[in-house]
């Protein structure tokens, strides 16, 4: 049965009770915890899972490693003291959770300086981990790269010092073209449907966890861009994360 995602409908949910649902040994040594419902975010969309704790009473167990399978359930990977049946406290560590957050919703930020400038980019692939932060596209760099680089770079630095809160709708994928620049066709169907608005104009198909203000995301710095055969990526730090 699919794990319920806590963090789908509130990106700040950091605890929350569940039952486990079941529990298996990996052949590393490692449990794997499956529950009914969830608040820890599995890898995934160039986000990395959280860490933390689930606890039972006096039983704790570590959670180092979360992932999603192809039928939405949720693998709590770690060590530890768990029982089948119990009920539990979740606890997502909320240090890296905000940190892995803010450097999701950078990559977001820079996407939407990119569509205000008008830049003919389609949108790919992206990575927001502190040790590699980047949003890639087709498309060439119009002109001088360096000059690309500073223009979204004061685009960006625009969109944060404005501030915007971030709106969550959920709708099925036939109608996120309304509400987005670019949707992609291959949208995971092992988990509800969501877009979140950015600056109240710009949608983005997207399960992470998002800040809630563009504002937390901090100083944004476009780090590099590199355009290499129709495929062009920019790559960017957010101050005190990378
Ligand atoms: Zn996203």
């Amino acid at each position: 049965m699919a794990t319920e995602l806590l963090y789908l409908d509130d990106f700040d949910v950091l605890t929350a009770q569940a039952t486990v649902m079941q529990v298996s040994e990996l052949d590393d040594g490692r449990l794997d915890v499956e529950l009914d419902r969830t608040c820890f975010y599995p890898r995934g969309g160039g986000q990395d899972w959280d860490t933390g704790v689930i606890r039972s009473g006096g039983d704790a167990f570590t959670v180092d490693e979360v992932r999603l399978d192809e039928n939405g359930v949720v693998h709590h990977l770690g060590a530890g003291a768990v029982s089948e049946g119990a009920g539990v406290v979740l606890e997502v560590d909320g240090e890296r959770r905000s940190m892995n957050t803010r450097l999701h919703s950078a990559g977001h930020i820079v996407d939407l300086a990119v569509e205000r400038l008008g830049l003919p980019w389609v949108p790919g692939k992206g990575a927001h981990y502190p040790h590699m932060s980047f949003v890639e596209y087709s498309g060439e760099v119009p002109g001088d790269i360096e000059e690309t680089r500073q223009r979204i770079e004061r685009e960006v630095a625009a969109v944060i010092a404005t501030g915007s809160s971030n709106e969550i709708r959920f709708m099925p994928v036939s109608e996120m073209d309304a509400y987005c620049r670019h949707v992609p066709e291959n949208i995971p169907t092992n988990k509800p449907a969501r877009i979140v608005l950015y600056n109240e104009t710009f949608g983005v198909p997207c399960g992470g966890t998002h800040v809630r203000d563009v504002a937390d995301v901090g100083t944004l710095t476009i780090t590099k861009i590199k355009s290499k055969k129709g495929v062009t990526k920019v790559s960017y730090a957010v101050e005190g994360l990378n």
